[in-house]
């Protein structure tokens, strides 16, 4: 038995910074992932892009409060820039216009743009595509790989524990603790972290507490060539704003494409389905002159979602000591310095403004009155 004041099951990117934080502030923390490396789900295979403009109201604070560290992370956490300017533009076919028009005026920071202006940008965008458009000059790329490893130095800088092939199997609590059974050993302490993604709801269970409801989704990505004679490195990301595809310059004369598909699924290793991969190619392809002459790389990834769509980060109301850090969708990256810290807060005893919204016990308050 590993004694510990915290125990965090999941070390994608909510486990570890939140794991991290925790050390930080003091506390015994070991961090329980169920696959040989941490990172192997969601967190590795996102496309990492800060986005203001994106998502309900609670993600827009986590977001807005987390880019001070994204820019000016803790002294030693990385050894380059976590950050690279990326804006990004919403393109609006003439059917989505109205929709366009009503992110302006809702959105933060996002303003119109020419098309013409758009064309001197990405040249490759046609001609009769676009009838309006507006830019976020603000958003950047995430450097993932950096910030996940980031987070886990930290944890063990400040004495946390990793353990991998560590699959929580039993979670069980005894006089006032939880003691949880995994092929790497038995772990116990007073509080657990249910960080665990797109198995949130599996862990709960196990530890006897009410699920949430919780919808893991399939994104796909795909890899291809940019146009002959076209360097898309400083190129903005791009796609409409339906969010029924975008493109994103990477590396190397690259583009990651995706047709933002949104597939329920249940929770395991998932991989890219050929008719989504032909969908990212057709819409890229309505919008861009784009040749596409062989995939060089596909994948796909979970977003995992509440039933409203926001995070869960809090005490649940059926379990003593037991803390939801779920349902980041496809803001995980983008909100995990602020998500960590708030879930840090609450474990310390304090309640943040920010903390209402979130509170995974709306889903019981709801579930009572129905
Ligand atoms: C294509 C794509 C694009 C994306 N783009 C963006 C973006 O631009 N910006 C953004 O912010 N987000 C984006 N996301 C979303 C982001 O990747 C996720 O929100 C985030 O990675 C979720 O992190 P997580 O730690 O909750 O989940 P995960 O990374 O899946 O981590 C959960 C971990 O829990 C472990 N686990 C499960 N059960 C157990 C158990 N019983 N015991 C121990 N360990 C267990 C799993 O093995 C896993 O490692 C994107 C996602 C995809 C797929």
């Amino acid at each position: 038995m590993h004694p510990a004041d915290i125990l965090v099951i999941g070390a994608g990117i909510a486990g570890a910074a939140t794991a991290a934080e925790l050390a930080a502030a003091g506390r015994r923390v070991v961090l329980l992932e169920a696959e040989s490396q941490p990172g192997f789900h969601s967190t590795g295979r996102s496309a990492a892009l800060w986005i203001l403009n994106y998502g309900p109201a609670d993600v827009r604070a986590l977001t807005g409060a987390s880019r001070a560290f994204f820019e000016d992370p803790p002294p030693g956490f990385a050894e380059h820039p976590l950050t690279r300017r990326r804006p990004v533009l919403f393109l609006a076919p003439a059917a989505q216009r109205g929709h366009l028009e009503r992110m302006i005026a809702e959105g933060e920071g996002l303003r119109p743009i020419g098309v013409a202006e758009v064309r001197a940008m990405v040249p490759i965008l046609r001609a009769d595509y676009a009838a309006a458009a507006a830019i976020e000059e603000d958003a950047f790329d995430i450097d993932v790989h950096a910030l996940h490893h980031g987070y886990l130095r930290m944890l063990r800088a400040h004495g946390g524990r990793l353990a991998t092939e560590a699959r929580a199997q039993a979670i069980e609590r005894r006089d006032g603790v939880w003691q949880v059974a995994t092929p790497a050993g038995a772990f116990a302490a007073p509080i657990v972290v249910n960080a665990a993604g797109a198995w949130g709801d599996e862990v709960a269970r196990m530890a006897g507490v009410a699920p949430l409801g919780l919808t893991p989704m399939r994104r796909t990505a795909l890899l291809v060539d940019a146009p002959a004679g076209h360097d898309p490195a400083e190129w903005p990301l791009l796609g409409d704003a339906d969010h029924t595809w975008y493109a994103r310059p990477e590396a190397r004369r690259k583009l990651m494409l995706s047709p933002a598909d949104e597939t329920p699924m249940p929770p395991c290793d998932v991989q890219p389905d050929e008719l989504d991969l032909a969908l990212a190619i057709d819409r890229a392809q309505a919008a861009l002159d784009l040749p596409v002459t062989r995939i060089e790389h596909r994948w796909a990834g979970l977003r995992t979602f509440t039933p409203d769509r926001s995070l869960a980060i809090g005490w649940a109301g059926d379990a003593e000591g037991f803390l939801w850090m779920v349902g980041q969708g496809g803001y995980g990256i983008q909100t995990a310095p602020a998500a960590a810290r708030l879930a840090r807060d609450l474990v310390l005893g304090r309640e943040p403004e920010v903390a209402r919204m979130v509170d995974p016990r709306r889903f019981a308050v709801s579930s009572q009155r129905n």
